[in-house]
């Protein structure tokens, strides 16, 4: 007969990245009112150079902001990318001419912890 003590119960690191998304004002300055990625249903969009305002599955609304001097045009409306399509533009300030590059890629969101 034997018996099993499991007593090597370790708690590993049981860090909850949920808090993540309460960090605001990153590195670079982000548009007022946008966050740096956003979830629609099981796709996770991730914004580089520009701002998520809002988004659904057919189209999704983003602002950029000038790292230049700060410049803010209209928001930009355009259909969803989907993983493995990211949505690239090659943007270029109006105001001061700054080249900024805009990369929207879409990922499976993964929600299931084990
Ligand atoms: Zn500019």
């Amino acid at each position: 007969m034997k018996t099993n003590s499991s007593r090597g119960w370790r708690l590993g690191l049981a860090a909850v990245l949920a808090g993540a998304a309460l960090v605001l004002g990153g590195c670079y300055g982000l548009p007022k009112g946008t966050a740096p990625g956003m979830t629609v249903g099981s796709v996770s969009l991730q914004a580089v150079g520009a701002g998520l305002v809002r988004a659904d599955a057919q189209t999704l609304t983003f602002k950029i902001k000038c790292e230049e001097c700060g410049y803010e045009p209209e928001t930009v409306t355009i259909a969803t990318p989907v993983p493995g399509k990211p949505y690239v533009l090659d943007w270029v300030c109006p105001k001061c001419g700054y080249r900024q590059k805009i990369t929207i890629r879409a990922e499976p969101a993964t929600l299931s912890y084990k």
